[in-house]
């Protein structure tokens, strides 16, 4: 029987509940995973130095993984399309298997594959695994794709439920004489031109195995206080499972489940296994904008936006802001966390980025490709859906006069200030009261706490009713465009 290839790319790292290799596993044909790595040149796709640092991890554990059932991972580098068609004349391969993409890399990917498996006689087949539900399955009354979440998650909820998952193959057959890889070594995945990755390893396990010793944790010890802590950076109460999910490394599909088996074995966990899910439903919502609106990272959904005065561009402000620097405790704590773990959490997030494109009035576009090359979990949906969201001219968007008080925010999501003690360490000994407004603080404190502004902590970089003032001016021009 002629072989068979599997597609294997940076969504689908994992042999559980992965539709196209346990397909690929039952059609009885000797199976060839091949990963194509068509990240390199010009593409404004290119993955980010946090997210290239999670591949390698990930490659290399999947690599493992596969050989533990019997199998192998061949790597190539270059065109997909081509490479895939040199393996298959290579090897008499007659089918490909591959799971479905939404963002513009993957769909041309895939449009490509499509075209060169016509003329080469493969046979193409696609399956799911990425996301809960299929994005063009779900649509408004008119069939129009939906823009805002409540309505697109209740149209979810009405779907049948996602299948259980697929359990992961206990053996995989291959050929008799494996065709040449390269090592993921020679893909040249490490941070450069500084290692900054040592916080990355000391926080992270990439790959399937991590990812599912995180869900069982995550299940057990936290899912309970989810509902309730899940805003408190401080508490981490969150599953800090983005990274896994975003490589594939377990589906959302079994989350979806243990979800709903947490909460069938404990009645008490119902409201916390819910709206964990519903946070699972952003991402399909986010994956949902970017399948009918491609160009999510680039352009924003309300046109009026534009015109938009943001202000662009490398400058000494936006390094402020990238490396935690701008004086505000809540600001700097989560720019630090980014910097040092690849990861912040998303109360967060929604409080940096707000001050970014607010009171700043900094392009979004430039907090994106920021959180696009640091964030180990960056996301081409997730992320410019949620950076749309913030700037206030994405699909049911934060409206642009609600702007985020960094301090009230501290104060209420990091009340003893232990997450700012702990990313900013020079304001480690304020007292709870004046943490997250260090100038507020009388001298006698700041200096019993050895913090001079300006010199040991930088002092505010901007006068906060100056910069809402220009931002709500910037914002009304904006809506008389609209209404004009
Ligand atoms: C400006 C900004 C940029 C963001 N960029 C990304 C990104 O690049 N990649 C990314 O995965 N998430 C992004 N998010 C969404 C969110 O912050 C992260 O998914 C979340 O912090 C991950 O932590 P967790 O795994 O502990 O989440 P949990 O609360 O445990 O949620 C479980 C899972 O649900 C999904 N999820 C949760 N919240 C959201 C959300 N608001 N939008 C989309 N999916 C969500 C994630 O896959 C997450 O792992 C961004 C949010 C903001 C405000």
């Amino acid at each position: 029987m002629s072989s068979c290839l599997l597609l294997i790319t940076d969504t689908t790292l994992r042999l559980a509940d992965h539709p196209a290799l346990v397909r690929a596993g039952e059609s009885g044909a000797p199976v060839i995973p091949l990963y194509v790595h068509d990240d390199d040149g010009g593409d404004d796709w290119t993955l980010g130095g946090a997210a290239r640092w999670w591949l390698g991890r990930s490659l290399a554990v999947f690599q493992d993984a596969l050989e533990g059932i019997g199998s192998r991972l061949i790597i190539r580098k270059g065109d997909a399309a081509a490479e895939v068609a040199a393996l298959a004349a290579e090897t008499g391969a007659e089918t490909l298997f591959l799971t479905r993409s939404y963002d513009r890399h993957g769909r041309a990917r895939e449009a490509a594959l499509k075209r060169m498996a016509a003329a080469e006689g493969l046979t193409l087949k696609r399956y799911g695994g990425h996301l809960l539900f299929e994005p063009d399955t779900i649509a408004t009354q008119k069939g129009d794709p939906y823009t805002v979440f409540s309505p697109f998650w209740r149209a979810c909820l009405k779907e049948k439920p996602p299948k259980p998952p697929l359990d992961a193959p206990k053996a995989l057959a291959g050929p008799v004489t494996w065709p040449d890889s390269l090592t993921v070594a020679d893909l040249d995945l490490a941070p450069k031109p500084v290692d900054w990755a040592a916080g990355l390893r000391g926080t992270w396990t990439p790959g399937e195995g991590g990812a599912l010793a995180r869900a069982d944790a995550f299940i057990v010890d936290s899912l309970a206080s989810y509902k309730k802590h899940r805003d408190r950076p401080d508490l981490a109460h969150t599953s800090a499972l983005s990274p896994h999910i975003r490589f594939g490394e377990i589906s959302t599909r079994t989350l979806w489940h243990r979800a709903q088996e947490a909460m069938l074995r404990n009645e008490s966990l119902e409201a916390s296994a819910e709206h964990f899910t519903r946070e699972l439903g952003w991402r399909e919502f986010s994956y949902h904008l970017l399948y009918h609106f491609p160009d999510l990272a680039d352009a924003p959904l309300r046109t009026n936006f534009t015109a938009f005065p943001w202000r662009q561009g490398q400058s000494a402000e936006l390094t402020a802001w990238q490396k935690g620097r701008t004086g505000f405790p809540i600001i700097d704590a989560g720019m630090r966390q980014l910097w040092r773990t690849g990861w912040m959490h998303n109360r967060v997030r929604m409080i940096v980025a707000s001050f970014l494109v607010k009171e700043l009035l900094w392009h979004w576009r430039d907090g994106e490709a920021w959180f696009w090359d640091t964030l180990v979990d960056a996301d081409p949906a997730s992320n410019a859906a949620s950076w749309q969201w913030a700037a206030g001219c994405g699909a049911d968007a934060a409206p642009y006069f609600r702007i985020f008080n960094p301090i009230l925010q501290g104060e209420k999501f990091d009340p003893e200030g232990a997450y700012v003690r702990t990313y900013v360490p020079e304001l480690a000994h304020m007292p709870p009261e004046f943490i997250h407004k260090p100038w507020e603080a009388p001298a006698l404190v700041l200096s019993a706490a050895g913090v001079t502004l300006g010199d040991t902590y930088p002092a505010p970089m901007v006068d906060r009713k100056q910069a809402r003032d220009r931002a709500l001016k910037a914002f009304e021009e904006v809506k008389t465009a609209q209404t004009a």
